[in-house]
């Protein structure tokens, strides 16, 4: 469920993984207006369906509709899955924490949250669960800068000790010594501008990650790269945020494949 919804790949990844892991069932898209969001997650149970995910602008105010969150999810302050219970009631919880830290592990198995510190700039809904992954996984420091210097400020404030307020003036400097730079803003997806971010203070060893998939390249990752620096996009949080989703509704964790990247490319 989202308004709009038609850009969502979600339905690729999973109608891929009901196929392949033989399953009778579908998954499609369902535009709801925000006022309307209430009633069409209760028809849920009536229609059949074992649950959802939820998109912008949906995230946050399904929290207050759903039965029960999840303790994670309620950190994050964003539910992006619901679960049908037994008895009809709703579930919400939040796998984009668990698409974010996986997408890590997958490209490098040998990270770890507690290699140095982290750079974590933009503080939007997915930096959200950027950070709470990256705590529960045993960050030790988390510096957060945002353009919009207060919103970064009272992320800090809400996250606890571990994770300090930067000035966006003071961002290129932030970048001393840590062990992964994380871009969480919309600045260079498609059709905006690259983030406006110097990398001369990045130790090269530091992973660059950015969050964001299309282009699977951005501007940050491509100079990461031209540096020496390793580097992981999002397309790889956008496939492990599905699998939790698709095991709560189906009772199977399913794999990424190399046919499922393609495919997912592919719409790109
Ligand atoms: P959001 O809540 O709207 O947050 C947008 C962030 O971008 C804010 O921090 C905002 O700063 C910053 N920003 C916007 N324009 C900027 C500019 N000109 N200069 C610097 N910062 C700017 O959006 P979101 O839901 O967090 O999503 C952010 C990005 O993550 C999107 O590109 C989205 O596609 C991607 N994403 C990827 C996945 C995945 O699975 N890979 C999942 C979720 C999101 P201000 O506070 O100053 O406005």
């Amino acid at each position: 469920m989202g308004w709009p919804v038609a850009h969502s790949r979600s339905p690729v990844i999973h109608k891929h993984w009901l196929a392949r892991y033989e399953l009778l069932g579908d998954y499609v898209l369902l535009p709801v207006q925000p006022s309307h969001l209430e009633s069409a997650l209760r028809a849920l149970p009536v229609l059949g369906f074992a649950g959802c995910n939820l998109t912008i602008p949906h995230k946050v105010a399904a929290m207050e509709l759903v039965d029960r969150v999840d303790p994670l999810a309620q950190r994050v302050g964003a539910i992006n899955t619901v679960v049908v219970q037994g008895d009809g009631a709703l579930a919400g919880y939040n796998t984009d924490v668990f698409g974010y830290i996986q997408s890590l592990i997958d490209a490098l198995p040998q990270w770890r949250a507690d290699q140095g510190p982290v750079a974590v700039v933009g503080a939007g809904g997915a930096a959200r669960a950027v950070i709470a992954g990256l705590l529960d996984a045993g960050a030790k420091e988390i510096r957060l800068a945002n353009r919009s210097d207060a919103k970064a400020l009272d992320m800090a404030h809400e996250f606890g000790c571990l994770v300090h307020y930067v000035p966006w003036k003071e961002r290129n400097d932030a970048l001393d010594q840590i062990a992964l730079l994380v871009n969480t803003t919309n600045q260079g997806m498609q059709g905006e501008p690259p983030l406006a971010i110097n990398l001369n203070h990045l130790p090269l060893e530091a992973l660059v990650s950015d969050i964001i998939y299309v282009p699977t390249e951005t501007p940050l990752l491509a100079a990461a790269r031209a540096r020496g620096n390793p580097t992981v996009n999002g397309l790889g949080m956008l496939l492990n945020q599905a699998r939790p989703a698709f095991n709560s509704w189906f009772g199977v964790m399913p794999s990424i494949t190399s046919d499922l990247i393609e495919k997912l490319r592919a719409t790109f």
